[in-house]
């Protein structure tokens, strides 16, 4: 039989995969179990999603996409590639997407996951309800207007297994992605804001030592196309965010508007995305830090060189859920793509984060990162708030695994 390995193959799961067909299987499986852990897509880059007992998946469950008044229900199975068809099928949109539709719903809002733009929050801010398994194997649907909501999207699957969400959903519309080459890297920290404010949505791609930084601007379809913008120019061709890999696999450029499904994610879900052989970090630091993160990331830039593909700089609008890693400031994020060699990217990891901490940056909980119990800690004001939320659903630590104990320990609350 193969290993159960993450997308990335760097974390291998030993449990073998539980496939309940109906949300009672699935109940009477978590009532039964000592320990339980949702697989997603897989799609994170560490141990998140590790289980000591059982590994189940929601994706064989009754698949819903039902849009009703408060919006869209969709099985948190569903990848978002799955949904967005459906919505857009039926002139519906969400208010942004990640890099990827192959990323499962529920996986992708347990983490924080987000796409980017100066007023979008994360995928998980367009969550408006949630039902989940507990541990006692009861179902709790949570809403917007409940005390527990902030804590019950962002959970990194402490609380339950989620079988349902309910999106906000606005009218479909469409996006021209355009994309620019050469911007000067001094610019991206110097005009920053005119940069990210460019579009509905914006990607800068750069890896810390290249003076020309490209750009990618996905905007609202109808507003005009600079041709010479910052000192940088319209891409001759279609662009990977990787200098030298094909751009068949990336979605539509060249200012051709199209709905925001083909448009907000960087690669289409026909196709294998990215090169599958890689790890990936991120921190999220206060917009307002932008320019200082930057001169920390160039003076870092040679020590980076050996183990970097790529890095990515996006936008995330503040939100309000407890563990999000844009909770409560407007952000900027700052993706690397890494070559897949732990050991050698683990000490560079570790010497960015030295360099970048100071600055406030939070590591996406889904990618490696170096960060301790008590740094995460002293990132989240409402930490301890949500470890007794957790405890509230399950008392027993049914949904515990080693990645929570080591960073959410429910003992030093302090
Ligand atoms: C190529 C690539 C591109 C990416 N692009 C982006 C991006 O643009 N923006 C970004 O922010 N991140 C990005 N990521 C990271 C990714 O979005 C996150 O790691 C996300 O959590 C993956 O979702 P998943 O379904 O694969 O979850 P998994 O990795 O399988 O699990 C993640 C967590 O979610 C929990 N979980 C999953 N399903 C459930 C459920 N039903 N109930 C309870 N808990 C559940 C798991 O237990 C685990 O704790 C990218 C990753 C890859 C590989």
């Amino acid at each position: 039989m193969t290993q159960l390995t993450n997308w990335a193959g760097n974390i291998s799961f030993e449990s073998p995969l539980e496939r309940p067909q109906s949300v009672p299987e699935l109940q009477e499986l978590v009532a039964g179990s000592e320990k339980v852990r949702v697989l997603g897509t897989g799609h994170s880059f560490n141990t998140i999603a590790d289980s000591t007992g059982t590994l189940v998946t929601v994706a064989d469950l009754p698949q819903v996409i039902d849009v009703g008044d408060s919006g869209v229900t969709v099985s948190a199975g569903l990848r978002y590639g799955e949904i967005t068809a459906a919505l857009q099928s039926k002139g519906l949109a969400l208010h942004n997407l990640g890099s990827l539709p192959h990323i499962s719903v529920a996986g992708a809002c347990a983490t924080g996951t987000h796409g980017s733009g100066d007023t979008n929050g994360p995928l998980a801010d367009a969550v408006n309800a949630i039902t989940f398994v507990t541990a006692a194997g009861e179902l709790v649907t949570l809403t917007r207007d409940d005390p527990d909501f902030g804590g019950s999207i962002v959970t990194l699957g402490a609380l339950g297994v989620t079988v349902s969400l309910t999106l906000d959903v606005q009218p479909s519309y469409d996006i021209s992605q355009i994309v620019y080459d050469g911007l000067p890297v001094d610019r991206l920290g110097s005009d920053f804001a005119e940069v990210m404010g460019s579009a509905y949505s914006v990607s800068a791609f750069t890896d810390w030592v290249d003076p020309d930084v490209m750009v990618w601007r996905k905007q609202r379809a109808g507003s005009p196309i600079d041709t010479d913008w910052l000192g940088a120019r319209v891409a001759d061709g279609p662009r990977h965010p990787i200098k030298g890999m094909p751009a068949d696999y990336a979605t539509q450029q060249g200012g051709v508007p199209g709905p925001w499904n083909e448009r907000l994610p960087h690669f289409r879900l026909e196709f294998t995305p990215s090169n599958g052989d890689e790890l990936q970090s991120e921190y999220f630091v206060p917009r307002a830090k932008a320019a200082e993160a930057f001169e920390v990331l160039r003076a870092l830039g040679k020590q980076l060189a050996p183990v970097i593909q790529v890095s990515e700089v996006r936008t995330i609008a503040a939100d309000e859920l407890w563990l999000s890693p844009s909770q409560g400031r407007d952000t900027v994020a700052l993706h690397f793509t890494w070559i897949q060699d732990e050991a050698a990217v683990l000490p560079v990891v570790t010497a960015l984060e030295e360099a970048i901490n100071p600055l406030g940056a939070r590591p996406h909980w889904g990618k490696v990162f170096a960060a301790d119990a008590g740094y995460l800690r002293s990132c989240y004001p409402k930490v301890a708030d949500f470890i007794e939320l957790a405890a509230k659903y399950d008392p027993d630590g049914t949904f515990r695994n080693p990645y929570l104990d080591k960073y959410l320990p429910l003992r030093s609350q302090g």
